[in-house]
């Protein structure tokens, strides 16, 4: 057997043994997760999740057959909503939300008389979502809850590093201060952090930060290298959710929030090009469970 055909076939091997174990859950539903978290959703997020992130990034591709990387930000649209300040760029996308957020403080204003007073009185969130920073996955909006629901923190591709101070704030004043009910880890599809990893450009100061992903990249090359590209990096994304979940467990000021009150963690994947969730199969065996809390639990 010569050695790129030993190759692909031991990349089948690793990815039939990887899908068995760790793909999407397919049996959740929306209506699942409302039941565990109690949130409610707006009615056009009622249908169930996909069985596995879509792969519809396609037709944001560039002509290169490759997804858009961060380090090759893809052409802006011609086509945006004018605004109508006179003087201003039509296409100006700042200005235009300057104009809609008068519009929409108004609106929420008569349709909600008591959101804006509450909110002034402090913050009650029963949600922190790590996530992405890119532009089309803007949490509260894609869930269709409202300002106060979501304490967020994002940054590029959601990566967690153990040390990073901004991450580890978030989540100690979220989990032991606003004493928040889940936390979310969500990547998404067609993630440009993700697929720079996934190539081999220099990207000066976004290579260190990159790091944990070309490291995942290591970790499961042959699977990822049995897979076509869109599809490798909609797993790689996925395998980022599940590090940043371990990561988040392996702080124990969520390990004793999980004990004491019954904090919940959850593992989700967003599906740019259809706007729809996938919450990933993130239960860890007591073996797994027992080996952690014997190494970070501290009081
Ligand atoms: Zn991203």
């Amino acid at each position: 057997m010569g050695v790129a055909r030993l190759t692909r076939r031991s990349g089948l091997i690793a990815r039939a043994v990887w899908d068995s174990k760790y793909s999407p859950r397919p049996l959740l539903t929306t209506q699942s997760l409302v039941a565990r978290s109690k949130i409610a959703l707006s009615p056009h997020h009622t249908k169930p999740f996909s069985t596995s992130p879509s792969l519809s990034c396609a037709r944001h591709q560039s002509t290169s057959g490759e997804p858009p990387s961060i380090a090759e930000p893809p052409a802006k649209p011609k086509n945006q909503t004018q605004t109508d300040i006179p003087g201003a760029d039509p296409a100006d996308r700042y200005a235009a939300g300057l104009r809609l957020n008068k519009e929409w403080a108004a609106q929420t204003a008569r349709n909600q008389p008591e959101l804006f007073p509450t909110l002034a009185s402090g913050q009650t969130p029963q949600i922190l979502w790590i996530g992405c920073s890119d532009s089309r996955c803007p949490e509260t909006t894609f869930l269709g809850l409202q300002p106060g629901d979501v304490f967020v923190h994002r940054n590029i591709a959601n990566i967690l590093h153990p040390g990073d101070l901004s991450s580890n704030a978030v989540i100690e004043y979220a989990v032991q201060y606003l004493r928040v009910n889940h936390v979310v880890v969500c990547g998404h599809t067609c993630c440009g952090g993700v697929s720079a990893a996934m190539g081999n450009k220099n990207l000066g100061i976004l290579d260190p930060w990159l790091f944990p992903l070309r490291q995942l990249r290591e970790r499961n090359l042959e699977l990822l290298q049995s897979m076509p590209a869109e599809e490798a990096s909609s797993k790689l994304a996925e395998l980022n959710v599940r590090e940043g979940l371990n990561i988040v467990k392996q702080k124990s000021v969520v390990l004793n929030a999980i004990r004491d009150r019954g904090l919940q963690l959850h593992g989700l994947v967003y599906d740019v090009g259809s706007g729809v969730l996938s919450e990933l199969d993130t239960q860890d065996s007591e073996e797994v469970i027992r080996a952690r809390l014997t190494a970070f639990q501290t009081e």
